[in-house]
């Protein structure tokens, strides 16, 4: 299949900072990108060429958003499958919509995952209050219960720490499909960014180490001291899932570590959060990589420049005022990302930054100093 060259139009379903950041590297490659979302005033809408408004469920305008560009990819995985189908119809579409129905369910997920012999977190279906008593006595407590379609972030979630807690929870969830899942106390958390060609090439950055904060990434360290035989598998593990999907463009495996087993948590089928320091760190960012692969370019070198490591700068950064960044800037190995957001809510994503240092640790404490000192009186 012939590539899709610079000056060709890529389209974007979702308007976010992952799309921002796509559109970023499209434009320094020379392609042009048009972005799809039912928000005005978006991150992506402020780097792309053209910004088109309409609701993903009309489907007349999906189809021609599709028919204006050369590839349709996606920023974030809760497009429906119809909007995915329908974009197929008039362009190509890359991760493809199968693909994207199986992420964005947690059940269809992990089941996807179980059936090609890869570990995840033990999980039992519910749809129904009986199904729910069932898993709860099956998979004992702590558990947590998840809604199966459309959570990222925590959203949608309750730990369930005894047999009262399961009904209120569910109820409160509008008794929709769910997942229940063994609390697993881990070790460490971690995931691995990879992309897959149309030929089948595959390059990933290796694995990287993440801490949450309520639900929500907050800092990611590359360069890990695991085992090699985790960092092996872990790669292992994410490499037979693009395969098993057929996937082209990049995707996010997340993983818990317990000792030496990993169980996946999740994957994100697009650029991710916990890839944002291949941006300033390594020769080709996840976003490049991502307009590689959906582009049939062979992909570029995921080496890194130095150890890296990244916070999120959430609009709780925001809470003492305007934040300091000269002050987080003066120290020259932090690098500073803001995704053009106006409104600092508490919990938004609003910006990230980077540090690139000698080693993972130095890297680490200079970018948590440096956000500490956003916010704290000169
Ligand atoms: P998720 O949206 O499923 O990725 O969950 C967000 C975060 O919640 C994870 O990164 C974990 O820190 C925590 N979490 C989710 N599921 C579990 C689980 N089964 N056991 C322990 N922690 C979990």
């Amino acid at each position: 299949m012939k590539p899709i060259l610079p000056g060709a139009i890529i389209g974007v379903l979702g308007s976010g900072q992952l799309g921002r950041m796509l559109a970023i590297e499209a434009r320094k490659m020379g392609y042009r990108i048009y972005t799809y979302s039912p928000e005005n005033d978006t991150p992506t809408g402020h780097i792309a060429d053209l910004d088109v408004n309409a609701s993903y469920q009309d489907l007349d305008a999906i189809a021609a958003f599709a028919r204006s560009v050369d590839v349709v990819t996606f920023e974030f995985e809760n497009v429906s499958s119809e909007a995915a189908a329908k974009a197929a119809e008039f362009a190509i579409v890359r991760p493809g919509g199968d693909v994207l129905h199986i992420a964005q369910n947690r059940l269809r997920e992990k089941r996807f995952c179980r059936d090609q012999g890869l570990p995840t977190t033990p999980f039992l279906e519910v749809h129904s209050q009986e199904s729910l008593e069932q898993a709860v006595q099956a998979l004992g407590f702590p558990a947590v219960l998840k809604t199966a379609g459309w959570g990222y972030d925590g959203k949608g979630q309750h730990k369930i720490l005894q047999l009262e807690d399961a009904l209120p929870a569910w109820e409160s969830m509008g008794r929709q499909s769910a997942i229940l899942e063994a609390f697993v106390s881990f070790d460490a958390e971690l995931s691995v960014v990879a992309a897959r060609g149309v030929d089948g090439q595959f390059a990933h950055y290796g694995l990287l180490e993440n801490s949450h904060l309520h639900h929500v990434l907050d800092l990611t360290v590359s360069h890990p001291n695991f085992s090699p035989k985790v960092q092996e598998r872990a790669i292992e593990i994410t490499r037979t899932l693009f395969d098993a999907l057929d996937l082209v463009g990049v995707m996010c495996v997340e993983f818990f570590l317990r000792g030496e087993e990993l169980m996946i948590n999740e994957m994100a089928p697009r650029p991710h959060n916990s890839g944002h320091l291949t941006f300033d760190a390594c020769v080709t960012s996840q976003f490049e990589q991502q307009l590689r692969a959906v582009c049939g370019l062979p992909l570029g070198s995921t080496a890194y420049h130095r150890p890296a490591a990244m916070v999120n700068l959430l609009g709780d950064c925001w809470s003492q005022g305007i934040p300091q960044w000269q002050r987080a800037l003066a120290d020259d190995r932090i690098k500073l990302h803001l995704y053009g957001k106006t409104d600092a809510r508490p919990g938004r994503k609003m910006g990230h930054m980077t540090a690139l240092a000698t080693t993972r640790n130095d890297a680490r404490d200079a970018v948590l100093k440096a956000r500490q000192l956003l916010s704290q009186a000169p």
